[in-house]
């Protein structure tokens, strides 16, 4: 596998999409998405100076993070979560950024407070009208804001998105600005500094990032094509 090479090319892409419209290449972060990559692979992504790992499933994040302990990485769940997998991911990882409903933040809530620890959060809204994409709608954000606002052991900080699967930019960019408009509402109504769009993946992360994205969470562009096993 060409990992370094590979990398190189996403982050000039990367630089590329900021430089088009002006913005900071500083100001938009590489969340490499490593799910169904072995162990083997994330720690020759680590060698190469990454600390963050994007996993969808409660399980696989579990036994990476107990693999490579050693290397004090950081984990971050971005994968539709059911509620009997809080435990794991209160353990694990550092951050979720598929927050959707709030019998997950209970859940969360709880095994977090067991384990003494906080994550960051983001909530997942959905933008798509694809049945099988998760996220809560816009319109039931601002109560679900206002109702985590009881959870200190979950930090909020802003929103994620998955597009419109659609070879239709326009289509794709309209869901990336409805989440940033969002953002800047939800802010000034609540005065939270919401600072993060998680927004964009290997097939539409320019047009993401001129919606204003400040991180893409990037899988087969860096890892290759992904090989689910049969029971997936
Ligand atoms: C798999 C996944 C990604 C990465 O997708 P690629 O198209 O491989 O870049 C990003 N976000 C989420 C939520 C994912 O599940």
């Amino acid at each position: 596998m060409m990992l370094a090479e590979n990398f190189k090319i996403v982050t000039a892409q990367l630089v590329a999409a900021c430089e088009k419209v002006g913005r900071e290449p500083s100001s938009v972060s590489l969340l490499p998405v490593s799910k169904t990559f072995s162990a083997e692979v994330v720690a020759q992504a680590a060698q190469l100076g990454y600390r963050r790992f994007g996993e969808n499933k409660a399980q696989e994040l579990k036994q990476k993070a107990q693999e490579l302990a050693d290397l004090h990485l950081s984990w971050v769940i971005i994968g539709h979560l059911q509620t009997n997998k809080a435990k794991e991911v209160a353990k694990y990882a550092d951050e979720i950024q598929s927050l959707d409903r709030i019998e997950l933040a209970v859940a969360l809530d709880k095994r977090l407070q067991q384990e003494g620890r906080a994550l960051d959060a983001l909530i997942q809204v959905k933008t798509s009208t694809e049945e099988s994409k998760t996220g809560m709608l816009p319109e039931e954000v601002p109560t679900f804001l206002d109702a985590l606002k009881g959870f200190d052991t979950l930090r909020i900080k802003g929103f994620m998105t998955i597009a419109e699967n659609s070879t239709n930019s326009q289509v794709v960019r309209e869901c990336f600005r409805q989440v940033r408009e969002l953002s800047e509402k939800m802010r000034q109504q609540t005065g939270l500094p919401l600072p993060v769009l998680s927004m964009g993946m290997s097939g539409d992360f320019e047009l993401a990032i001129a919606e204003g994205a400040t991180e893409v969470r990037i899988g087969s562009a860096i890892f290759g094509a992904r090989h689910y096993p049969p029971s997936a």
